[in-house]
């Protein structure tokens, strides 16, 4: 009977598929990081975020919780590029041994737009010129370079995995790629002379340079600094001026200040715009890809006509 019994107990444990300790653990900055990481990491991994859905990764407030998070992690992933200012004193006082993974390793940088179309605040008032842009998730051949660099890092965490780690990062790069491919598409299709947009803060750069809308936002590339009611008014006349078709929300970001230039310059409000953080499950854009299809669409439906 014992025996019989153990037998049964060592067959069980043999069978059992890797169990939640067995993965690797890896924390994710925010929200569109950890959906990188789960697409290369199936179930090899277990992924934690900090700055959950509809987050805003520029401010953030770490909590006890997640210097507890970071100590038992085997591979920290960050964006860098100054968008987690908060992450070096966390990961420090964390006191665990992850591996920091700069995911935007390799991408070429984008610094912020020169002070040249709308006037300067004054000596006092922090300025984003000169400051990198930390958005380079929003043209999808960087998020290819996201991707390929995550992969890497499993690989050489937990070099097991690699054939499954390269077979899952393959397979999305193909989706990412048809995306890039579908964005194109669909800029395509808008007017030229309507293809300029503003947005809150300066998250689409990127988006900008890769596919050919221009942006333009009252508040920087940091969420940190508010809008200067200077800012405000310059963009108010150059939206009258170039006759800008649209302007548009943040999921991260008070509608109020958009609502304002909307009521004034007679721009309609052409949707929310997800720029720094995916939504819950049951929002617009769970996924990245949902993001970037949720984004493109409402740019389009609002430029289009
Ligand atoms: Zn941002």
């Amino acid at each position: 009977m014992i025996r019989w019994g153990m037998v049964l107990i060592a067959a069980l444990l043999m069978a059992a598929p890797a169990r939640a300790d067995d993965r690797v653990s890896v924390v994710a900055s925010f929200s569109i990081l950890g959906d990188f990481v789960r697409n290369v990491g199936g179930n090899r991994v277990e992924v934690s975020t900090l700055v959950g859905p509809n987050g805003d990764a520029h401010v953030y407030t770490p909590s006890p919780a997640d210097a507890k998070t970071i100590a038992d992690a085997r591979l920290v992933v960050v964006n860098g590029l100054g968008l987690e200012g908060w992450l070096p004193r966390l990961v420090q006082s964390s006191g665990g041994k992850a591996t920091i993974v700069t995911a935007t390793k390799g991408i070429k940088v984008r610094e912020a737009d020169a002070d040249d179309d709308h006037g300067h605040g004054g000596g006092d008032h922090a300025h984003d010129h000169g400051k990198t842009d930390p958005h380079a998730w929003q043209s999808l051949p960087n998020a290819k370079i996201y991707v390929a660099n995550i992969r890497d890092a499993l690989i050489a965490a937990d070099p097991a995995g690699a054939a499954t780690y390269r077979a899952n990062a393959e397979a999305y790069l193909a989706k990412l790629d048809a995306l890039d491919r579908d964005v194109r598409a669909a800029v395509a299709s808008i007017p030229a002379p309507r293809r300029k947009v503003i947005s809150t803060h300066e998250a689409f750069g990127y988006f900008a340079d890769a596919y050919g809308i221009a942006f333009i936002a009252p508040q920087g590339v940091s969420t940190e600094s508010e809008a200067s009611a200077r800012d405000v008014a310059s963009i108010i006349t150059q939206i009258r001026k170039e006759k800008v078709p649209a302007v548009f929300l943040e999921n991260i970001s008070d509608p109020r200040l958009m609502q304002r230039i909307s009521a004034e310059t007679g721009a309609k409000i052409g949707g929310t715009l997800y720029s720094d953080s995916l939504t819950p499950e049951n929002g617009d854009a769970p996924t990245y890809i949902d993001m970037v299809r949720h984004n493109i669409k409402t740019l389009t439906g609002a430029l289009s006509s």
